[in-house]
């Protein structure tokens, strides 16, 4: 769910500015899956947003309970899939974001060998 409280740009937006911005008061404005600061960097803060656990479009409720401070990344990743909860979210979410990891990291680490064997 895109909520930007910097830009307070609204592409679908089932949370108003203000509620929004209280779910992120709450979690310090840290995303609940990676822990990524919204108030290290105004580049971190751009990427913030709210999270329904239970996607709307399951009849996810706009509920504090149902309501998590989530960077885009991780928004992206969890998609539109249905948890048993926040817990089980947070596992599928962290568990893609290290094999996304090593994917970028073996990637990564091929035009350096190359330049190191010539
Ligand atoms: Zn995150």
């Amino acid at each position: 769910m895109p909520f930007n409280f910097i830009t307070l740009s609204r592409v679908d937006m089932p949370v108003s500015q203000a509620e929004g911005l209280k779910i992120l008061e709450r979690d310090q404005f840290c995303c609940k899956y990676c822990g990524l600061d919204g108030r290290a960097s105004f580049d971190n803060a751009l990427v913030m947003s709210v999270d329904f656990i239970m996607p709307r479009a399951h009849k996810g409720k706009k509920d504090p309970a149902n309501l998590v401070a989530c960077c885009r990344p991780c928004n992206m990743i969890k998609g539109k899939r249905v948890y048993k909860n926040f817990e089980d979210a947070k596992k599928y979410v962290l568990a893609r974001r290290e094999a996304m990891r090593q994917t970028w990291e073996t990637k990564r680490s091929r035009p350096a060998a190359k330049t190191a064997s010539t």
